[in-house]
């Protein structure tokens, strides 16, 4: 059996960006058993994509598209599909609903052409996209199997690790059932998870296990192949343990399970409450938190503290821990998460403070982190992070940080 994978953008052509994409699911495939013949590069050109897949068809089993799915005039991918197999383009409800939502969450107005990224080759499996709009597709034609990829590698590579893989693997496994598991892990880089289990993913070929790293955190795929679908799961499990005797204490959940939804269910189970003091990230935690249907028995409320002002004046954090620490201290921390949980009156209080950047603050260096947790009636307790990377994302993994803890 063999595959090929063709990238569609000019902007590959004209050596503005480098062909990652080609690189990425090369690597995955050879890792599932599948050899990658031939890599493809066309620009956006209707008449030439069409002939690159044509071609592809006679030759390959698995023929991987990836780019050219968005809503603009040069994104052509999913049109020319339709015309060569002479598909019709349908609206998809599920990924219609799912863009809306993305829309809601960014707080942006939703518009004709958006909702034109819902329209999918009828007769296919559809991706919901998690990581941006436009959804991906696989789909069989003159006995090829095609899949559809969005271009952008920080919504590909979840797509296909996700969605992709388990098709491919129970469409290419001889017939024999494919069960698979996403473990997922937070605040270990993916370099030192597969490091500390190289040993493991070498010598296991049944259950494959493959890394994928996205958004500051690290998931782990493991499929495996048999006849009984029980001893696949029981295969499962033998692997499971056998990874996290190793990288256990990283571990937060598995499959569609999300740091922020087992923080959620945590509270709601106990019955506790929890209130932000929120300097570096001012509302996102909050914003998360609310995001969720029955916010309101869980979350009471938020305290944006960005200057010293403040957070001296509306948590009562002590001018003195101010001059002597400052505010990105564990101290300022700890006083944050008590104030906060103290003047809304929770279970729960819990700080974020830190050095966005670029500049330090200070003399902390850029991504100096300190989140700050009380709970009940305990000494309030925090701790410092030293991130790396641009603004924002230090922020979004910020959040991230505060929220595995609360489940820790
Ligand atoms: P969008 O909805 O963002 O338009 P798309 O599926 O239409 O997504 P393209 O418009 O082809 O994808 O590409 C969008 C961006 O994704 C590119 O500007 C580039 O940054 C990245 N990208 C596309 N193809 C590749 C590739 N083969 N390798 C690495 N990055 C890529
Ligand atoms: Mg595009």
């Amino acid at each position: 059996m063999y595959a090929e994978i063709i990238a569609v953008g000019s902007e590959l052509l004209l050596g503005q960006i480098a062909n990652t994409n080609a690189q990425f699911i090369s690597q995955q495939l050879a890792e599932l058993g599948i050899d990658v013949y031939r890599h493809r590069v066309v620009g956006d050109n209707a008449d030439r994509l069409l002939q690159e897949i044509q071609e592809a068809e006679m030759r390959s089993d698995l023929v991987i598209l990836t780019g050219g799915l968005g809503p603009t005039k040069d994104d052509l991918t999913k049109e020319t599909m339709a015309a060569h197999t002479n598909r019709k383009l349908v609206m998809h409800e599920e990924s219609l609903l799912a863009i809306s939502e993305y829309f809601k969450a960014a707080n942006r107005e939703m518009t004709d052409n958006n909702k034109k990224q819902a329209i999918v080759l009828d007769n296919s499996t559809v991706f919901i996209n998690r990581h941006g709009m436009a959804p991906g597709m696989l789909l069989r034609h003159n006995n090829t199997v095609f899949v559809l990829l969005p271009g952008p590698p920080r919504e590909m590579k979840p797509m296909f690790q996700l969605d992709a893989v388990p098709e491919l693997l129970s469409i290419f496994s001889d017939g024999k059932p494919v069960r698979s598991r996403v473990l997922r892990y937070f605040g270990i880089g993916e370099a030192e998870l597969e490091t500390k289990i190289e040993a493991l993913i070498d010598a296991q070929k049944n259950p494959t296990i493959a890394p994928l790293a996205s958004d500051g955190e690290v998931t782990l795929r493991l499929s495996a192949k048999h006849e009984n679908k029980e001893t696949a799961g029981s295969m499962l499990d033998k692997t499971e343990e056998k990874i996290n005797s190793i990288v256990g204490e990283f571990m937060y959940g598995k499959d569609d399970e999300t740091l922020l939804n087992k923080a959620f269910s945590l509270l709601s189970s106990t019955g506790k409450t929890i209130a932000s003091a929120e300097s570096l990230t001012a509302g996102m935690f909050s914003s998360q938190i609310a995001s969720l249907p029955g916010a309101s028995a869980v979350f009471k409320g938020g305290i944006i503290c960005y200057t010293n002002e403040s957070k001296r004046d509306l948590t009562g954090v002590k001018e003195e821990t101010l001059l002597k620490y400052g505010a990105v201290s564990e101290q300022c921390a700890k006083e944050l998460a008590a104030g906060v949980k103290k003047s809304l009156n929770s279970d729960i209080g819990i700080s974020f403070t830190g050095v966005a950047g670029p500049d330090s603050l200070e003399n902390k260096p850029a991504g100096t982190i300190c989140i700050g947790i009380a709970m009940d009636n305990k000494p309030p307790i925090a701790i410092s992070l030293s991130l790396k990377g641009e603004r924002n994302y230090t922020r979004i993994r910020t959040v991230k940080h505060g929220l595995f803890q609360l489940i820790r």
